[in-house]
């Protein structure tokens, strides 16, 4: 989400240099980035955080549909709201406007109190959107992503990557006893920080989501095992090795088994790749807890 940001950023494409000044006039509240073609608007928002995009349609090389559509097919940048402001009033223009994926429509000349609030519309509509799919795809109590989402990302890298592709399942042992010793709320405190240790040491590029109760899973790629192996052996460790306050008196420690599978020929599915995870956990529970088990699927 972009709540840290100060300002919103605005990307004003056009090809007439006195139409952006004004426009950049109006926004003055506002972080506003010009393009005077679509090529550049294009190059901007591959490089730049943009919140939303005020889009002529005439300009030479390349139409401000055309820049729309290429924004609507990438995953980058299909979500940046697109007002259209153009002097084009027919009826076919409005149309191909939202017809590209436009979610507004501004003729020149237009009142500057009119494009400022059509502005705030789209911003505020576009931060509700934002929070609603954050609150959709997280779990609640530790932040990380719900099963759903996590399973939505992993098939995702599934059918990206070969054999670099690694998945660990997680799950906390004897966690049932916190509960019972420390209270429900104890419990909560030390799922929240198992999560924030875990997510401290994985790679940023990882998924990592909440499966079940105190069970964690991840899909990473890695360019060797022994990469993952140090992985799993740092966060076994670590974890081991971290206090965790659970109330004003007691501070506890505890242990997380894990296991780990590949990604290799035989597995044709994520639920394959995390059933075996999960078997190798499963090895790991059995085997005496507070370790990691590698299981090396058939090739
Ligand atoms: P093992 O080492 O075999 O994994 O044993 P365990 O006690 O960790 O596992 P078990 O599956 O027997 O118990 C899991 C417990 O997790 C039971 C359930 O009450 C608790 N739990 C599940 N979700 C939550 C939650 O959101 N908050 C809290 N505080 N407890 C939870
Ligand atoms: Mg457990
Ligand atoms: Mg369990």
């Amino acid at each position: 989400m972009n709540n840290d940001s100060p300002q919103p950023t605005i990307l004003v494409v056009d090809d007439s240099e006195s139409n952006i000044e004004m426009v950049l006039a109006i926004l003055d509240n506002y972080d506003v980035i010009p393009a005077t073609s679509g090529k550049d608007a294009l190059d901007m928002v591959a490089s730049e955080h943009i919140d939303l995009i005020l889009l002529d349609i005439l300009m030479p090389q390349m139409s401000g549909f055309e820049v729309c559509e290429k924004l609507k097919v990438s995953e980058q940048t299909k979500d940046i709201p697109v007002i259209f402001l153009t002097a084009q009033k027919d009826e076919d223009s409005i149309e191909s406007a939202y017809l590209t994926g436009g979610v507004d429509y501004v003729t020149k000349p237009f009142k500057p109190v009119e494009l400022l609030a059509r502005v705030k519309v789209h911003l505020d509509l576009q931060n509700l959107i934002q929070k609603l799919e954050y609150l959709a795809t997280r779990d609640s109590l530790t932040g990380i992503y719900n099963r759903r989402k996590f399973f939505k990302l992993a098939e995702k890298m599934f059918a990206t990557y070969d054999e670099h592709l690694y998945a660990i399942m997680l799950d906390i042992d004897f966690f049932k006893k916190v509960n019972d010793q420390y209270g429900h709320n104890a419990g909560d405190i030390v799922l929240k920080q198992t999560t924030d240790v875990i997510s401290s040491l994985l790679p940023s590029s990882s998924i990592f989501g909440r499966i079940g109760g105190e069970e964690f899973a991840v899909v990473l790629t890695a360019s060797s095992d022994e990469q993952v192996i140090a992985l799993l052996d740092n966060i076994v460790s670590t974890y081991a090795n971290t206090s965790m306050k659970v109330d004003s008196i007691h501070e506890i420690q505890c242990t997380l088994s894990c296991g780990m599978t590949q990604k290799v020929e035989s597995i044709k599915t994520i639920d394959d790749l995390l059933k075996e995870a999960d078997a190798a956990l499963y090895e790991a529970k059995q085997t005496g807890r507070n370790k990691r088990v590698i299981r090396a699927a058939r090739r």
